[in-house]
């Protein structure tokens, strides 16, 4: 064999090896993106489950909502819940609040991109003893040197819910959540949690 062919031979070599790595490269992005749940704004044609439609709070949530009204009324004070579930249409017409109609932005999420959508959060607010619902997250009603609203955020904590008050980018302060460790995009691949804990 002469020089020239011999070069040809090892070019083809390594071309072929940069193929095979990357392929390979891409199959591992594929996969990691596949996980993460991403890959269906990429790839259109990712089977979508089949899911019943959900109309009300998932019952495990249901029960801790419950439990958190009571927990808190024991020490004094009343809580309100003021969002539970919440139909895609009606978290459009939340989400076009401050943009396209009046008033201020509550959420960034569209319909379909808030746990609220799957029947896995609620918010919060309190009753004083007047009667009035508050917003107010100092306010210390009953009286035990704690702000009454941390308390109930730190009883929602204790029955597993996590608490919008921790978002980094948006904080939702009255928001508590249950998530199942499902994201939202493999809610809306129709991922479910278990109907009990
Ligand atoms: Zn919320």
């Amino acid at each position: 064999m002469n020089t020239s062919k011999r070069k040809g031979k090892q070019k083809k070599n390594r071309s072929l090896k940069t193929w095979i790595v990357a392929t390979l490269i891409l199959s591992i992005i594929y996969v990691w993106l596949q996980q993460k749940g991403d890959i269906d704004n990429m790839w259109p044609g990712t089977p979508i489950q089949d899911a019943a439609p959900i109309t009300g709070l998932h019952p495990v949530v249901a029960e801790n909502e419950e439990l958190l009204i009571r927990k808190t009324a024991r020490r004094g004070i009343e809580i309100v819940i003021t969002h539970g579930y919440r139909s895609s249409d009606e978290q459009d017409a939340l989400f076009n609040q401050g943009r396209s109609s009046a008033g201020n932005i509550v959420t960034n999420a569209r319909g379909g991109e808030s746990y609220h959508n799957y029947g896995l959060a609620i918010d919060f607010a309190l009753r004083t003893p007047e009667g009035d619902v508050v917003w107010d997250m100092e306010r210390d009603d009953n009286k035990n040197g704690q702000a009454d609203w941390m308390e109930v955020v730190e009883l929602a904590k204790e029955l597993g819910f996590t608490w919008g008050g921790d978002w980094a980018n948006f904080p939702d302060y009255p928001h508590l959540q249950m998530d199942f460790g499902l994201s939202i995009n493999e809610l809306k691949r129709g991922k479910r949690p278990p109907e009990t804990k």
